[in-house]
């Protein structure tokens, strides 16, 4: 099956993806990894990408569209595999669409408020990885290994707020481009961590 994931920053698309990907054993294409791990090797296409990302603007979409077509051609792809965090513009799925055929559209959808307030609360561990919420902490600074809690720049409110613009102007059009050709499936993103994996695994067992 090919499975596009589509949802705002915040709602759990990655983690999601990477557990329905185990589940179903196909590959998971986040383009936010690609172009990370690309930023890190200076590769070409890491250099161009690296002024858009530090200015929470999308890449120009020529240079992801690339990326996928090349990453949708190995071996691995051919049983299925769920794109997260592509396409993010309509020009995107347009190019999708002539190298690709898609079986389903998840659309994880949340609203602004509890984005923005689960994004802006997270405090990380740099050093164990674990991540908490505010609410949980009661006033602790410190993470159950020992080591101080941050909060990641990209978590700060007037970023979510930006990467949130972002998502409403430029991807949120894809909902409608997708529902138009019957693909959609929305699942409620507000559900906690496990009621979220079981509503998409069903939905998709249904369409198998
Ligand atoms: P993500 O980890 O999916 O939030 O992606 C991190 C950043 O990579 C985004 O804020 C964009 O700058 C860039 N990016 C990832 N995927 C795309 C895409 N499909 N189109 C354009 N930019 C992207």
């Amino acid at each position: 099956m090919n499975i596009i994931f589509l949802g705002p920053p915040g709602a759990g698309k990655g983690t999601q993806a990477q557990r329905i990907c185990d589940a179903l054993n196909i590959p998971q294409i986040s383009t936010g990894d690609i172009l990370r791990r690309a930023i890190k090797e200076q590769t070409p296409t890491g250099l161009k990408a690296k002024s858009f990302i530090d200015a929470d603007k999308l890449v120009p979409d020529e240079v992801v569209i690339d990326i996928v077509k090349e990453r949708l051609a190995q071996d691995d792809c051919q049983n299925g595999y769920i794109l997260d965090g592509f396409p993010r513009t309509v020009p995107q799925a347009e190019a999708l669409a002539t190298f690709a055929n898609m079986d389903a559209v998840v659309e994880l959808d949340v609203a602004d408020e509890v984005l923005v307030n689960r994004l802006s609360g997270r405090r990380v561990c740099l050093t164990c990885g674990a991540t908490y919420h505010v609410n949980m902490l009661n006033g602790e600074t410190k993470c159950k290994c020992g080591k101080d809690l941050i909060q990641r720049d990209d978590d700060k409110p007037e970023t979510v707020l930006s990467r949130l613009t972002v998502y409403h102007n430029q991807t949120a059009p894809l909902v409608e481009y997708y529902e138009g050709k019957g693909l959609l499936h929305k699942i409620d993103g507000a559900q906690g961590v496990e009621e979220i994996y079981n509503s998409i695994l069903s939905t998709l067992e249904a369409i198998r």
